[in-house]
């Protein structure tokens, strides 16, 4: 009697530890890190597959500096007939929103979460690009593209596609606007800018962005001798930077930077 006990004991811990795997396999799966680099992945050949010629050249992950920190571009493909900025979302459900509106929305499951409107994520993207290699804005396509089993609860906007009207957008494109040449200088270009898509890099951004708004933050908190508004200014001889009372020489109010 015991020892059945015992070996059903002995066989329910087997199976968990069969089942663990699986279980945190699924887990993994469905994370949002996860699907974003899986939907990546399928866009990426998808674009592969179809522009793969010696004039068209595809960036993923690109890592851009900006003057505020960096910004990362899930795909860049420059080919004669433009460049085409792609967002990509990899998302199911239901999904709504408009051009204009700052966050759009996904149901699923009788849930609703909101996001940030991708075009106005990628519109960061293109400006950028223009601003390092002096392409115009008109030259530049941005493009969402929404993988995975989803529909769209309100009619999707101009530039939001899924994987095939992605293709179609591109190859709709006839005019060439790139001479190769023009196309190998973007590239160079590109290539010497792009900041390592490393861990490091990626928490050097963060901490920038955290430290810009410490230091907003900062400089609204008024003088703590007359309440007046704070200036940054920089020790004579140390030359270290610090917070002065605008006030100054009638107040002298300061506060470290
Ligand atoms: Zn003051």
């Amino acid at each position: 009697m015991a020892a059945d006990l015992l070996q059903f004991a002995f066989g329910l811990i087997k199976v968990f530890w069969l089942l663990l795997p699986a279980v945190l396999l699924v887990k993994l799966l469905r994370s949002r890190r996860c699907k974003g680099w899986l939907g990546e992945r399928r866009v990426r050949r998808a674009v592969r597959r179809q522009f793969g010629g010696a004039d068209c050249r595809l960036f993923s992950n690109l890592l851009l500096p900006t003057k505020d920190g960096s910004t990362q571009l899930d795909h860049l493909l420059i080919v004669p007939q433009g460049f085409f900025v792609i967002e990509t979302k990899n998302m199911r459900g239901k999904i709504s929103g408009g051009r204009q509106e700052r966050d759009w929305t996904q149901e699923i499951g009788g849930q609703t979460r909101s996001f940030q409107n991708p075009l106005r994520q990628n519109y960061k993207h293109t400006k950028t690009l223009h601003e390092l290699l002096g392409i115009s804005e008109q030259q530049i396509f941005s493009l969402v593209v929404f993988v995975g089993s989803n529909s769209f609860g309100t009619p999707m906007p101009d530039n939001v596609v899924d994987l095939d009207g992605l293709i179609s957008f591109i190859k709709a494109r006839k005019k060439r606007l790139f001479s190769p040449e023009r196309i190998e200088a973007a590239v160079k270009a590109i290539q010497a800018v792009r900041l390592q898509d490393s861990f490091r890099n990626r928490r050097r951004h963060v901490q920038h962005v955290r430290a810009i708004a410490a230091a907003k933050q900062r400089q609204q908190q008024p003088c703590p001798l007359c309440g007046a508004e704070m200036r940054l200014r920089e020790a004579r001889q140390s030359r270290r930077p610090f917070w002065g009372c605008s006030k100054f020489p009638q107040c002298r109010g300061a506060r470290d930077a």
